[in-house]
């Protein structure tokens, strides 16, 4: 089996509420999606997307995404997308780095793959549990009475799990945590998601605050270097997600002990193929993980999920769902969708969902 063509779509993802990161720090309210399309000589499809948060979150740019593949595309062209370490490998040669751009192009193998196995990507992968993955909320950084109707707001569509944003302001950050813990329900995962936005003082005066709640921090300052250098000076479990690009990064962090979670974001380590080494890593060292897309839709959040999937249930702390936040559906309403705050594995073949075409308006290039 050869990939004879590579149809790209870019398509604007608007945001039913605008996002704020960090204090205010960043705001957004539409999301720039790459869509991919790969088709093969045995006549199976695969799709593939990639979907920043926005421009200003980290090194990921949505027309990046586009011209990467532009370059790399002369090397996958010809490939067998089974193979999935020769496209990866053809990638990594045709252009170092610019993991993000990457991704979408992964994601469209291991969809045809799947198909080519008749096996969803999961059990592909060695098997995916059947077990719900709770969704977890993205709740922005604003006032504490924001945040309660944000998170009410969710509950009413089953969420169990949230991610609330903080970071910027320490005492308003120490009121919104103490005011979500008091408000908090039995079962319910919150992850207190500081996107770098502490100084190390800051991050040491609201751990030090809240110590009592016994909470976790994700990415609560800048670098690994500023989480290294405040981690014996506090008891919080600390997720890791900004930092967590590179398996590199993934072998620092477990072995000096930086975190005790991985946020795994598929789209900014690349795809779902380095992602499970991340993964492995994770396992072998008593590291539990969240696992998200990044961004985009309902084909990036299943992508997501099939790594979630591989994960052992009691390691997997939730998967998050980009797809109640915008207000574009590219699938109809097919694939994985939220039941009572949790998403199904798909048992179709493959990726389990590919999008309405006529959805995403006309291609951007289209490569053989
Ligand atoms: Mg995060």
């Amino acid at each position: 089996m050869r990939i004879t063509r590579i149809t790209v779509y870019h398509v604007d993802l608007p945001l039913e509420h605008p996002y704020w990161l960090s204090g205010g720090r960043l705001k957004f309210d539409v999301l720039d999606a790459t869509l991919v399309k790969v088709e093969t000589d045995a006549g199976l499809i695969g799709w593939g997307e990639g979907t920043p948060w926005g421009h200003t979150y980290v090194p990921a740019h949505g027309p990046g995404i586009r011209a990467g593949i532009k370059t790399m595309a002369p090397f996958i062209i010809g490939l067998d997308p089974r193979r999935v370490l020769d496209v990866e490998r053809a990638m990594d040669l045709a252009l170092p780095g610019h993991l993000y751009a990457k991704s979408p192009i992964d994601m469209a193998c291991w969809d045809i793959a799947g198909q080519a196995a008749n096996l969803p990507i999961a059990d592909l992968m060695g098997g995916g549990s059947r077990t719900p993955r709770p969704i977890a909320s993205s709740v922005g950084a604003k006032t504490v009475e924001e945040t309660r109707a944000v998170i009410d707001r969710y509950r009413q569509r089953g969420y169990v799990a949230h991610s609330v944003k903080i970071g910027g302001d320490v005492e308003r950050d120490i009121a919104r945590v103490r005011d979500v813990e008091s408000l908090r329900r039995d079962g319910e995962i919150v992850l207190y998601d500081v996107n770098r936005g502490w100084t190390r003082q800051q991050a040491l005066r609201v751990m030090s605050a809240t110590q009592d709640l016994n909470v976790m921090f994700e990415q609560p300052c800048e670098s690994l270097d500023d989480i290294a250098a405040i981690a014996s000076k506090h008891a919080a479990p600390v997720s890791v997600d900004e930092s967590l690009v590179t398996l590199q990064d993934a072998a620092r962090i477990a072995r000096d002990g930086l975190a005790e979670v991985f946020g795994i974001k598929l789209n900014r380590v690349g795809g779902l193929t380095k992602a499970a080494r991340m993964r492995d890593i994770a396992l072998a060292h008593g590291i539990d993980m969240f696992v998200m897309a990044t961004g985009g839709t309902v084909l990036a959040d299943t992508e997501a999920l099939h790594l979630a999937a591989t994960i052992p249930d009691a390691n997997c702390l939730a998967v998050w769902a980009c797809q109640d936040m915008i207000t574009l559906d590219i699938a109809g309403g097919r694939g994985p969708r939220n039941k009572d705050g949790h998403l199904h594995l798909p048992e179709t073949p493959g990726l389990g969902v590919h999008p309405d075409e006529e959805t995403l308006g006309d291609p951007t290039a289209i490569y053989y």
